[in-house]
């Protein structure tokens, strides 16, 4: 029975009664000894089969559109055809979009080092030279970049998430003040978590706003660029393009890959960005690499053909998605809608569900849907140093489960947030 009233109207009496009500749903769900799992944004394997063909490509043709033989070394930019597909999907011309390997974390991490080690081709020094040298986080964000700047000594800043992207106005006075500030994580669509789509007001923003640091840089991470769950997808904007007209070309890195188009792991990786940081970017990259697994950038170009190809494809997965977010909503709205307890995200796109709790009670949240057997990402997770301030923030990734385990696991969770609720009401 879902709970019919507000519980911030309740009285003491009526907040016992509902906990009690909710300790005995608690322990109904706990007898049912589930073992489900709400964690990472995977691909299910109905998501996966749609991409099974590339495992018998490219056979016997294993030439490039230039003739090359891609089973010998060499091709550090990447197989031009590949490059144009994408290139006209993230609307990046294909001279600024190298392919490279099969996970774009990779290239995120690698030119945070080169920076780190070299410095970037506007620094005046090695970005390891200034001790004090920060980051600055929107959050709820992707947990693996902060982790990636928390690892290289970055000081984090957490800045808050809007609707239409992070809050410009607090990065614009932070970065303009302070030399020491080198860079912004972004996923500009379909934000992980909040499925936000930055506006081309925010885009404009960052892309012009004066910066202490003459080597500040916006890690562009456009992993959701065509992965929208509704028909109508979220444009990719010209971020190279806007940001060459502001003056700033070399200020955005962007990165994509197909790890959650065709297998996640086993895709291909990009990386865009203008003339001077590709060159850059090759420079370091040779050091590591003869080059990229170019059979693996073939079968790719071969499976889809062109970027209407990767359009039909992403249509396919979202049919298999789709019914999965909207199931989520759905229970949410149902089991915790009048109780006011909560409060997520619609995402039009992406992997994610944001579900921001009563303040104080997301940690008490996952840990009774632990013991219940559904396992949920850490809470903070989303947050830089793993910290929600608030202690509110939950990211659900209802992707891999099949329909009707993310049914138990939603309603699970409801369960969970109710009876933190009306323990922290009461306390
Ligand atoms: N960027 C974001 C925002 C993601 O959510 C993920 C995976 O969840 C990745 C990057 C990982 O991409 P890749 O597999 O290309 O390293």
């Amino acid at each position: 029975m879902p709970t019919q009233t507000q519980y911030g109207l309740m009285s003491p009496d009526e907040l016992v009664a509902e906990r009690d009500r909710q300790t005995a749903n608690y322990t109904q769900l706990k007898s049912q000894k589930l073992t489900l799992d709400l964690t990472r944004g995977k691909p299910s394997s109905a998501q996966l089969d749609l991409s099974q063909d590339l495992l018998s490509l490219p056979g016997t043709n294993f030439r490039a559109a230039d003739g090359t033989d891609c089973r010998n070394y060499g091709g550090l930019t990447g197989l031009p055809e590949l490059r144009a597909i994408f290139g006209e999907l993230l609307g990046i011309p294909v001279q600024n979009l190298y392919a490279a390997g099969n996970a774009s974390l990779e290239l995120m991490h690698d030119t945070v080092v080169y920076s780190l080690f070299a410095g970037t081709v506007d620094s005046p020094a090695p970005w390891a030279n200034e001790p004090g040298r920060k980051f600055l986080c929107p959050s709820p964000g992707y947990d693996r970049h902060f982790a990636i700047t928390e690892a290289y000594g970055f000081e984090m800043i957490a800045i808050p998430m809007n609707p239409d992207g992070p809050d410009v106005h607090a990065i614009e006075e932070l970065v303009a003040n302070d030399p020491s500030i080198k860079g912004l994580w972004a996923v500009p669509n379909y934000s992980n978590p909040t499925g936000v789509v930055y506006s081309e007001a925010v885009v404009k923003a960052l892309v012009s706003m004066p910066t202490a640091a003459p080597d500040f840089r916006l890690y562009w991470d456009n992993a959701y660029a065509v992965h929208p769950l509704v028909e109508e997808a979220a444009p990719n904007l010209d971020v190279l393009g806007m940001a060459a007209a502001a003056g700033n070309p070399n200020r955005p890195l962007v990165f994509a890959s197909t790890s959650k188009i065709t297998f996640a792991g086993a895709g291909v990786s990009f990386i865009g960005a203008s003339e001077a940081n590709l060159k850059w970017y090759v420079q370091h990259a040779s050091k590591k690499t003869i080059g990229p697994d170019k059979v693996n950038q073939l079968r790719h170009a071969q499976f889809f053909q062109d970027a209407d190809g990767v359009r039909a494809h992403m249509a396919k997965h979202r049919k298999i998605m789709a019914p999965k977010f909207a199931l989520v909503r759905d229970i949410l709205e149902d089991r915790l809608g009048a109780s006011k307890t909560a409060s997520w995200t619609d995402p039009k796109g992406g992997y994610f569900i944001s579900l921001d709790v009563l303040d104080g009670t997301a940690g008490r949240v996952v840990a009774l849907a632990k013991e219940a057997g559904i396992a949920l990402t850490p809470a903070g997770s989303a947050f830089p140093y793993g910290k929600d301030p608030d202690d509110r923030n939950i990211r659900l990734a209802p992707s891999l489960p099949p329909l009707d385990e993310v049914a138990s696991a939603m309603d699970g969770v409801a369960t969970c947030v109710l009876l933190a609720a009306t323990e922290k009401l009461i306390a």
